[in-house]
């Protein structure tokens, strides 16, 4: 074995995650679809052993859970309403402290699993990470700007939804670009009780 995969949860060697742990996991809320996306689908609820997985891959760089969470991601996705896969870029800050994007990194995962092209269609402008802001700041999400035209349908990929402001704001700056379908899916979901407690450790929106 070139490296020994652990557990990003417990730390168990084995598998990422494994099998004690992956029973602890926990199907997304239903929660509503996020203002100006056509449909939100989430693997995960990102609570327990589905936050320790996805806030591992967020703060850790636990790359050896991507694949996992890619397979439940692509699941729920018809491919027939997919023409491209894109992702909600991190800040510029944040991919420069941690040397990658999450996001991204499922995207391409994603993608490669439904057949469909991976494409970077956004820009986040500059400002603070949604993390750690105050709820209020947060409803309004960050600015993303389109980076060129986009196609039809849209698979928008986040690593985790909280408020869905994020997804709305890059779904509107989507749609200015042409896209006029535009559905977001994650790997988790905060439930609707925890999104309204934030924490500092929430996701980005
Ligand atoms: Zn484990």
């Amino acid at each position: 074995m070139l490296f020994e995969v652990r557990c990003p949860v417990c730390g168990a060697s084995g598998a990422a995650p494994c099998d004690r742990c992956a029973r602890r996991l926990k199907a997304a809320p239903a929660l509503p679809t996020p203002k100006d996306v056509d449909g939100c689908v989430a693997a995960l609820s990102y609570t327990g052993a589905g936050r320790e997985l996805v806030a591992r891959l967020k703060y850790r760089n636990a790359r050896v859970s991507v694949p996992g969470l890619a397979d439940a991601i692509a699941a729920l996705v018809d491919p027939a309403t997919v023409d491209v896969v894109t992702w909600a870029p991190t800040s510029a800050v944040r991919r420069r402290e941690r040397g990658f994007d999450q996001a991204r990194l499922l995207a391409r995962a994603v993608a490669r699993r439904l057949h469909r092209p991976c494409r970077a269609l956004l820009k986040r402008s500059p400002g603070p990470p949604q993390t750690g802001r105050p709820k209020r700041d947060r409803v309004n999400g960050p600015n993303f700007t389109a980076t060129r035209k986009a196609p039809k349908r849209v698979l928008l990929i986040d690593d985790v939804i909280t408020t869905g402001a994020t997804v709305s704001a890059a779904a509107r700056a989507l749609r200015s670009a042409g896209a006029s379908e535009i559905r977001a899916a994650a790997a988790a979901r905060t439930p609707l009780k925890a999104t309204e407690a934030l924490s500092d450790a929430a996701g980005d929106g």
